[in-house]
């Protein structure tokens, strides 16, 4: 039998393999995880891709779009996006908040505002200048409204002035944020406390009135001797001020969130060696595992699953009486403890207490950060902020542009195109930033790799130097293939008929 060749004389674009295709790709952006963890839902990977396309200001001010202090959350977020990064599935999770730290620097270095208009004319007054205020105040500014900030204390920033040790956050970025909003026209009335009788007042001179006064009353155990501890929100003020005078002793810090660990840490720092007491497990503290980690290597002993029973005056100092517990419940924001060993004593030069703190005044006005949700970290009350703001101007907040809901997870990426390599932590230059943007899976955002354009055996998919792509529906014969390749879970096959 002779076999015959059969070829074709035609260009395959005149061959449409499409006509009979039963699926067909869809090409639609999915969730990266880090996002849906990040509070300001920041679209990393976008960001990202402008960075590696040479856009650093573009890229510096989509970060603003989502973030008006990234130089602020760069130095002090807990990563909330690092801990749900899909890269550290393969090595170790990208480091979002170092590289969000550099596009921050780069904002203030190339002084980067994005536009402003004049969609609003309101006048807001916004009791309380800690970050859910500075943010409901940047984004309002933006869009036109004349604000009014109003801080009881001599200084802007809230928990940012007072709060934060300067060892984690240098005031100089404090200053800045501060400067950047007076500049759009934010007016700053320091040590002007607002009480709620004021707000009747208030609201005849302005439109809206934004309650965003954070929690500054410490709260107290019901134990024998607990006037003897200082509050450690107060000892934060006075180290904060430079008006903290403490000897060399022996500190007992009682609590398991932020606050006691800023606190002990200050402590160590002043020649204390310092003990935390907490009710918690030590996995289970509240506080940033960050900066307890570092509380630690700096000496800080942590005696968890410890209730305090008393604190009694002895010899000039204090005498603690503490037991093992463990948490049974929680009633009006304390936990609840059962005792489960024998008690022991533990002596002190100083006590320090920090177990949470409450608001001071209820408020009839439109509120945000902490006096709404409670103790929250910094990129939280930013997102309170922004989220007060919007809803004050009628309009949708900015939230990366998705086709697709779904979160794309680790077992769906193609990790085929992807190698190990150690995160950079320490960024020092341009490049570093680079290298490790480049670690970035850009999981469910096309980053525009061209590999699906690159296996099309039909030559079916239609890429540009940016992200849009689109399918030849006459010549896609709907393999699959470009859903295969895909490093990213960006590509999806549909059925068409
Ligand atoms: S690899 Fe990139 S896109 Fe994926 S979760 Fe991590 S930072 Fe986000
Ligand atoms: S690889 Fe090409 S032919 Fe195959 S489904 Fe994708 S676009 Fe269509
Ligand atoms: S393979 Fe690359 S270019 Fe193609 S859809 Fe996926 S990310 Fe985009």
């Amino acid at each position: 039998m002779r076999l015959e060749l059969l070829v074709s004389t035609k260009s395959t674009r005149e061959i449409k393999t499409g006509v009979w295709s039963q699926f067909q790709p869809v090409f639609a952006n999915a969730l990266s995880p880090c996002i849906g963890a990040c509070p300001l839902s920041i679209d990393i990977p976008a960001i990202y891709n402008l960075c590696l396309r040479g856009n650093w200001r573009d890229a510096a001010i989509e970060l603003l779009r989502y973030n008006p202090l990234p130089f602020i959350t760069g130095r002090v977020c807990p990563q909330f996006c690092r801990t749900q990064c899909n890269r550290g599935d393969l090595d170790e999770p990208v480091s979002i908040r170092t590289v969000e730290c550099y596009l921050g620097d780069v904002v203030l270095e190339e002084d980067l505002f994005p536009p402003v208009s004049s969609f609003s004319s309101k006048r807001v007054a916004i009791i309380g200048s800690g970050p859910a205020g500075l943010s409901a105040a940047w984004y309002l500014s933006l869009y036109g409204c004349k604000v009014t900030i109003f801080e009881e204390m001599d200084h802007p920033g809230g928990v940012l002035y007072w709060g934060i040790p300067v060892f984690r956050l240098e005031k100089l970025y404090l200053n800045k944020a501060i400067e950047r909003l007076e500049r759009l026209g934010v007016d700053f009335k320091v040590g002007h406390k607002v009480l709620p009788d004021e707000l009747e007042p208030l609201k005849k001179e302005y439109d809206a009135i934004i309650a965003a006064v954070g929690l500054t009353k410490s709260r107290s155990l019901p134990i024998r001797g607990f006037e003897h501890a200082i509050s450690g929100v107060e000892l934060l003020r006075r180290y904060n001020r430079g008006a903290l005078e403490l000897k060399r002793g022996r500190a007992v810090v009682i609590g398991g969130g932020n606050v006691a660990v800023d606190a002990a840490r200050v402590l160590v720092k002043s020649g204390c060696s310092v003990t935390v007491v907490c009710v918690e497990k030590g996995d289970e503290m509240p506080a940033i595992p960050e900066e307890l980690e570092e509380a630690r290597r700096e000496g800080i002993v942590v005696k968890d699953s410890t209730a305090v029973l008393a604190i009694d005056k002895q010899d000039g100092g204090y005498v603690l009486e503490l037991a093992p517990c463990r948490v049974v419940g929680e009633r009006d924001g304390l936990k609840e403890v059962e005792i489960v060993g024998d008690p022991e004593c533990l002596k002190a030069d100083y006590v320090v207490a920090a177990v949470g703190q409450e608001a001071e005044f209820s408020w009839d006005a439109f509120s945000c950060g902490d006096v709404v949700n409670g103790p929250t970290t910094v990129a939280e009350a930013i997102a309170h902020g922004r989220n007060i703001a919007f809803l004050l101007l009628g309009l949708q907040e900015p939230l990366p542009i998705r086709k697709r809901n779904e979160v794309v997870t680790y077992d769906v990426l193609n990790t085929a195109y992807f190698s190990k390599a150690s995160a950079i932590v320490k960024i020092s230059s341009k490049g570093d930033v680079l290298n490790e943007i480049a670690r970035c899976f850009s999981c469910g955002y096309c980053n525009g790799c061209g590999v699906c354009w690159l296996f099309c055996p039909d030559v079916a998919i239609i890429i540009d130097d940016g992200c849009l792509l689109e399918v030849d529906a006459e010549h896609c014969k709907g393999c699959g293939i470009c859903a295969q390749e895909c490093p990213r879970h960006v590509v999806v096959m549909e059925k068409r008929f």
